[in-house]
C-alpha cells in the first residue's frame, strides 16, 4: 500500500498557516497588509485578549464581489500577480494568496465585504477552513474581516502563545510599523475597550510621527533630506527622519526601515546605519529610525521570507553605501543646526554689559575659584568685564600642536558660567543653558585628534625620561604582540623585551601620565575585555584609539579657566561634538524655553 498520501486542502493551508501565521500579530499584519493593497483610506482595528479571542480588521477599501470573496479563501488565489514574471517588480504588501486562507483554517473567520457601487454585499463564516455560511451582507463599502478564536483547532499551537500583554504589545508595534510606513491612512486601534490609538489621516510623515510618539521626540530627529540627488539605479533614494546623536534605545523597536513601503528587518541596512552612526552610537544601543528606502523593484526581491520580514537586494554594497553616506550627512547636518545655536550671539546679562557681541567670551586670565566672584559682581551689573585683546580668537592650538582650520569662520558665541563638581562646565549660548562633561568633551577630542593624526601617519610621540619595562601574562603577551603595531601608530613606543616582558620609552605627547606603566595596563585590560566579547584578538584601530583615549582623560582634574575654554572651544571644532567617543553625550541644550516650561511660565 502506498504511504504517500496528498494532504487535503484544509490540512496544506494549516501547514501554510504555520509558516504565515505566527500569533495574533501576524494575523493584523496580514489583514492590514491587504487592507491597504485595497486601497483603503481609514482602517480600524479592534483586538480582545491580546488578539487571542478576537482581531477585527474594517477597511474602506475597494471591497470584492461575492465571486471574488470566494476566490479569495482559495490557497494560491491572488489579484496581485499573474505570471512569476511579476515576481520581479513587486509592488503591492501582498502576493502570495496564501494569508486568508491561512487564518481562515486555524480559527473562527468571517469576512463581509461590498464594493463601492454594489447594491449588496457578501458575508461568507469560515470554521477550521470549512465555509459554513454564504450570504448577502456588508453594509458600508469595504471589507471586514474578524478572526475569533484563533488556533482553537490547533491546541498545540495555542500554547505557544504568550500572555495577553506580550501579544498586545507585539500587535502594536505591528501596527506601529504600518502606521508609520502609511501615514497617509488614518488608523484606529481599540483593545478590548480602551482605544490605543486614533490617527487621523496625515499629510507627511512628520506629523504621523507626532501624532503617534509626541513632539518631544519628533524634536530630537533630523530630517533625512536628500532631494534630488543622483544614485545609480539599484541604489535607493532614502528619506525619513533618524535621531539626533545622544537619542538611542536598548533595542531594536524604534529601528524603522521600510523598503518600498514595506517594513523590514534588513541586516545590510542595520550594519550601514551602525556604520553611519559611527562613534556616535553607545555599545549596544541602537539608532532610532524612521528610513524610507525608494528603489526600482526589479533590484529588490521581497519573496524570500514565509512573513516577506527580510528582502534581498540585488546591489547589497550600493544600498550600504547609500544609507550610511545618507546618516553621515544627515548627522553632519544635525552639527550644523547646533552649532547655529553658538554662532548668535549669546543675550547680553541685564542688557547692561557692554561686551561686544563679536567677542565670544570675556577672557581675563584666572583660576576658576575666581569665576564664583566675577559671576557674582556681574549679577550686580557694575562691573565691565573687559575682554583682552585677542584672547578670543585663536586660543586652541598649542597642546597637540593642532593646525587644522576651524570648520566654522564665525566665531563660536558662549560664555563661561562656572563649572558645577569638578567636572561640568556651564555656559550660556543663544539657546539657553548647556552642560558640558568636561571628561567626555576630553574623550571626543583626543578621540578625533588621534584618529586624524593617524590617518596623516604621525602622532607626536614624547620620549620617556626613562625607558621602563614591564611584564605580562602570557596571553596579554599574545594580544599585545598582535597589536602592537597599531600601538605604535598612535604614538606608543612599545616593543619586545624578553619572553613576556614589554618595553616602552615614549608615549603620545597629548598624554599627561605620571605613571606610564600602570597607564599602558590599563588600556590593556581594557581592551583585553573588549576583545573576548568579540572574539578576536585583533582589534580595529577604532576601538584601540577610542579605549586609549578613555584612559588618557582623568576624571575630575580641575582645570583653570583658560583651560576649560580651550577645551569648550576644541570641542566645538570637532566633527561630532555632542557626544564621546563611546556614544554618551558630552554637551546637554537646556534651552530657555524649557526653563519657561519647567517654571511654568509658559505652558
Ligand atoms: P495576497 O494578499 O497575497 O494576494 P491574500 O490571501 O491576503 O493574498 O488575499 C487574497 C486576495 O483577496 C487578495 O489578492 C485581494 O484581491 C483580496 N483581498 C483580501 N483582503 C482584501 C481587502 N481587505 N479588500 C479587498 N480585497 C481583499
Ligand atoms: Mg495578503
Amino acid at each position: 500500500m502506498s504511504r504517500i498520501r496528498l494532504l487535503s486542502e484544509t490540512v496544506a493551508s494549516q501547514v501554510a498557516a504555520g509558516e504565515v501565521v505566527e500569533r495574533p500579530a501576524s494575523v493584523v499584519k496580514e489583514l492590514v497588509e491587504n487592507s491597504i493593497d485595497a486601497g483603503a483610506r481609514k482602517i480600524d482595528i479592534l483586538i480582545r485578549r491580546g488578539g487571542i479571542s478576537l482581531v477585527r480588521v474594517i477597511d474602506d477599501g475597494c471591497g470584492m464581489d461575492r465571486d471574488d470573496a470566494l476566490l479569495s479563501l482559495e490557497r494560491h488565489a491572488t489579484s496581485k500577480i499573474r505570471s512569476a514574471n511579476d515576481l520581479a517588480a513587486i509592488a503591492t504588501l501582498g502576493f502570495r494568496g496564501e494569508a486568508l486562507p491561512s487564518i481562515a483554517s486555524v480559527s473562527r473567520f468571517r469576512l463581509t465585504t461590498r464594493e463601492s457601487n454594489a447594491i449588496a454585499g457578501t458575508e461568507i463564516v469560515v470554521n477550521g477552513g470549512k465555509i459554513d455560511i454564504v450570504r448577502d451582507g456588508g453594509d458600508a463599502p469595504g471589507t471586514q474581516v474578524e478572526v475569533r478564536s484563533l488556533f482553537y483547532n490547533l491546541p498545540a499551537r495555542r500554547k505557544f502563545l504568550r500572555s495577553e500583554n506580550t501579544e498586545s504589545r507585539n500587535i502594536e508595534h505591528q501596527l506601529h510599523l504600518q502606521a508609520i510606513g502609511h501615514w497617509q491612512i488614518a488608523f484606529t486601534l481599540v483593545r478590548d475597550v480602551q482605544i490605543v490609538f486614533q490617527l487621523p489621516a496625515a499629510t507627511n510623515l512628520r506629523d504621523r510621527i507626532r501624532d503617534l510618539y509626541g513632539s518631544d521626540l519628533l524634536e530630537r530627529l533630523l530630517d533625512v533630506n536628500e532631494d534630488g540627488r543622483a544614485r545609480p539605479p539599484g541604489a535607493p533614494q532614502i528619506s525619513g527622519f533618524i535621531g539626533q546623536v545622544g537619542l538611542s534605545r536598548q533595542t531594536r523597536a524604534q529601528q524603522l526601515v521600510f523598503v518600498n513601503g514595506r517594513a523590514v528587518e534588513s541586516p545590510v541596512v542595520a550594519a550601514a546605519l551602525r556604520e553611519g552612526y559611527h562613534t556616535a552610537l553607545m555599545k549596544g544601543q541602537f539608532p532610532v529610525t524612521f528610513l524610507f528606502l525608494n528603489l526600482d523593484p526589479t533590484f529588490v526581491d521581497v519573496n524570500v521570507h514565509p512573513t516577506k520580514r527580510e528582502v534581498r537586494f540585488r546591489d547589497p554594497g550600493g544600498v550600504h553605501e547609500a544609507v550610511v553616506e545618507s546618516i553621515r550627512q544627515t548627522l553632519e547636518s544635525g552639527r550644523e543646526d547646533w552649532e547655529q545655536k553658538f554662532r548668535a550671539p549669546v543675550p547680553q546679562i541685564g542688557g547692561t554689559t557692554s561686551v561686544s557681541s563679536q567677542i565670544s567670551v570675556p577672557v581675563v586670565p584666572r583660576e576658576l575659584p575666581q569665576l564664583e566672584r566675577d559671576f557674582a559682581l556681574r549679577g550686580q551689573r557694575s562691573v565691565e568685564v573687559a575682554p583682552r585683546a585677542g584672547a578670543t580668537t585663536a586660543i586652541s592650538s598649542e597642546v597637540m600642536g593642532r593646525d587644522r582650520p576651524r570648520p566654522s569662520s564665525t566665531p563660536q558665541q558662549f560664555q563661561i558660567i562656572g563649572v558645577l563638581n569638578k567636572l561640568y562646565v556651564l555656559m550660556e549660548n543663544a539657546d539657553g543653558l548647556v552642560l558640558v562633561d568636561q571628561h567626555a568633551a576630553h574623550e571626543r577630542i583626543l578621540f578625533e585628534e588621534l584618529r586624524r593624526r593617524m590617518e596623516e601617519q604621525g602622532v607626536p610621540s614624547q620620549k620617556l625620561l626613562l625607558a621602563q619595562t614591564f611584564d605580562l601574562p602570557p596571553r596579554d603577551t599574545e594580544w599585545v604582540e598582535r597589536n602592537m603595531s597599531i600601538l605604535q601608530k598612535m604614538g606608543i613606543g612599545i616593543e619586545s623585551f624578553g619572553a613576556n616582558t614589554f618595553k616602552i620609552d615614549s608615549l603620545p605627547a597629548f598624554l599627561k601620565t605620571s605613571d606610564p606603566i600602570s597607564f599602558m595596563q590599563r588600556v590593556i585590560d581594557d581592551l583585553k575585555s573588549a576583545s573576548n566579547s568579540s572574539s578576536a584578538l585583533r582589534l580595529g584601530e577604532e576601538t584601540i584609539a577610542r579605549t586609549v583615549c578613555r584612559h588618557a582623560v582623568k576624571a575630575n582634574d580641575p582645570l583653570g579657566y583658560l583651560e576649560v575654554e580651550k577645551l569648550v572651544q576644541d570641542l566645538l571644532d570637532c566633527e561630532l561634538p555632542y557626544c564621546c567617543p563611546h556614544g554618551r553625550p558630552t554637551m546637554i541644550q537646556i534651552s530657555l524655553a524649557e526653563l519657561e516650561k519647567k517654571f511654568g511660565r509658559k505652558v
